[in-house]
């Protein structure tokens, strides 16, 4: 499929438009687009003002970014130097960074136009973008349905035609999983392949930064310039990712992971998956079913660790540091006490209580430890299925995106919906969700391609050819 941002900079340096009418355009969608609720914040003068650098740079000749005069949004639980960030939570109100973080940084460095914030579940916990304190954002097909989360807003921008490519984060799915629901592509790295430095942490062992595009190829273009060591950043490996031009060069061996075609799953997500496993097929991939017995606990797994984890991420939020002090607070247990009651959405709440309660001395080995053990028989599991396979395949999410309000009285509802992009998470594998088709509705529907430990390059090739598949 064409790419969007190569569309853009080839005309820009080819002088038929300019950064300048880009962003402008991008601003009068953004507009109209208003009731989507994409976006928390834009920047008018400051996205025209690099308009126009980025432009007499053009004009003088001089050497240009690669993503010269592209606009995109950020999550906001990026920081940014311009506006505010809040990660759609109260408590970061009126929070504007000092910093941005590195991966703003390297985009504007090649020229890439920041215009707005996205909107997000309140500090990326959530699967619907409903826990925004600002409210929700909703769906680009279907505007009475969910954007999906945590960043929803950043796959609306992208699917309304607001921006070709916004950041997310993803920690258990929140990349993939509004990318599938909005019909766009939603990219999760390996773990550390791109620094999180100045990305308010979630998840430290799962987070991930990653791209919302509308093809793979703009996966791969953001993803070059993003990848890479950081020395803010302990975690990231050095320099592995090299974009791969070729399309799959030997008969590529793909497992469905049949666990996730099964009973509990819509048929329409069913169809279309097995579907596309039959098309790779006739484009001479083999197709193997392969099973994975420890995806049934994955779930359980994630909601140990991952609320250990942002229980104690969160606790730097204290009402004296960053953001929203309560007023009325007399004393120091009441400033952290009440603030952060003041401050936090009920699922931020939930979360810090079950992080707190599973690390507490006397529950910790029946939970957490046992938990970091079951993860561990989960990423055994996805190495034994490497061994005999190239990538996997299953749906990104068991449904299509669901109504607006239908799961915010169940958590455990709605954490279903994590079932199928969690594991990679836990095991840090490379994931990306591509477009696969719609439902009877018309609601869009994501295959989810896995791929092994700093195989990103190897998976986004596989995802193009599975896009030209699709589309054929
Ligand atoms: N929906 C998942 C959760 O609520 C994933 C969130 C994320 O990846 N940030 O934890």
């Amino acid at each position: 499929m064409q790419s969007k941002i190569e569309q853009i900079t080839a005309n820009i340096k080819a002088g038929k438009t300019t950064a300048h009418e880009q962003v402008e355009q991008a601003l009068k969608i953004a507009k109209e687009k208003e009731s989507l609720h994409a976006l928390l914040e834009t920047f008018e003068d400051y996205a025209l003002k690099r308009a126009d650098e980025i432009d007499a740079k053009v004009k003088n000749g001089e050497k240009l970014g690669r993503l010269v005069g592209v606009p995109y949004v950020a999550k906001d639980n990026f920081l940014t130097s311009v506006g505010h960030t809040t990660a759609a939570a109260k408590i970061l109100d009126n929070f504007e960074s000092p910093i941005d973080a590195t991966a703003i940084q390297k985009l504007n460095a090649e020229d890439a136009i920041l215009i707005g914030k996205a909107n997000l579940d309140a500090f990326a916990h959530g699967g619907s973008t409903e826990n925004s304190a600002y409210g929700p954002t909703h769906n680009a097909v279907d505007n009475t349905r969910v954007a999906g989360g945590s960043s929803g807003g950043s796959a609306v921008a992208v699917a309304s035609g607001i921006v070709p490519f916004a950041l997310g984060s993803d920690t258990g799915g929140s990349i993939r999983q509004p990318g599938s629901f909005n019909g766009v592509v939603g990219y999760k790295p390996t773990y550390g392949m791109i620094s999180r430095y100045g990305v308010v942490a979630m998840a430290s062992s799962t987070d991930v930064v990653g791209p919302l595009t509308t093809t793979a190829q703009d996966a791969v273009i953001v993803s070059d310039i993003l990848a890479g060591q950081d020395g803010h950043d302990g975690t990231v490996h050095p320099d592995y990712f090299k974009p791969q031009t070729t399309t799959v060069k030997k008969k590529s061996v793909i497992g469905i992971i049949d666990d996730f075609v099964s009973d509990g799953v819509d048929e329409d997500v069913k169809k279309n998956t097995l579907e596309l496993a039959d098309k790779l097929g006739q484009a001479g991939c083999e197709i193997k079913h392969v099973s994975l017995p420890m995806a049934k606990y994955a779930l359980a797994i994630y909601y140990i660790v991952v609320p250990a984890e942002l229980s104690s991420n969160l606790a730097r939020f204290d009402g004296i540091r960053y953001g929203v002090r309560n007023k009325e607070a007399g004393n120091i247990d009441d400033v952290y006490g009440m603030s952060r009651n003041d401050g936090f959405m009920p699922e931020n709440k939930r979360r810090i209580m079950i992080g707190s309660y599973v690390l507490s001395s006397g529950f910790y080995d029946a939970y957490y430890l046992k938990a970091q053990k079951a993860r561990t028989l989960l990423i055994n599991e996805f190495n034994k299925l490497f061994e005999d396979c190239d990538y996997l395949l299953c749906p990104t999410a068991p449904t299509p995106a669901f109504k607006l309000g239908e799961n915010t009285d169940d958590p455990l509802k709605m954490y279903l919906a994590d079932a199928m992009t969690v594991p990679p998470s836990l095991a840090g594998l490379p994931a990306i969700s591509v477009p696969n088709g719609t439902d009877e509705n018309g609601l869009p529907i994501g295959a989810q391609l896995i791929g092994q430990m700093k195989d990103d390059a190897g998976l986004l090739n596989f995802a193009e050819s599975v896009e030209d598949i699709v589309n054929a």
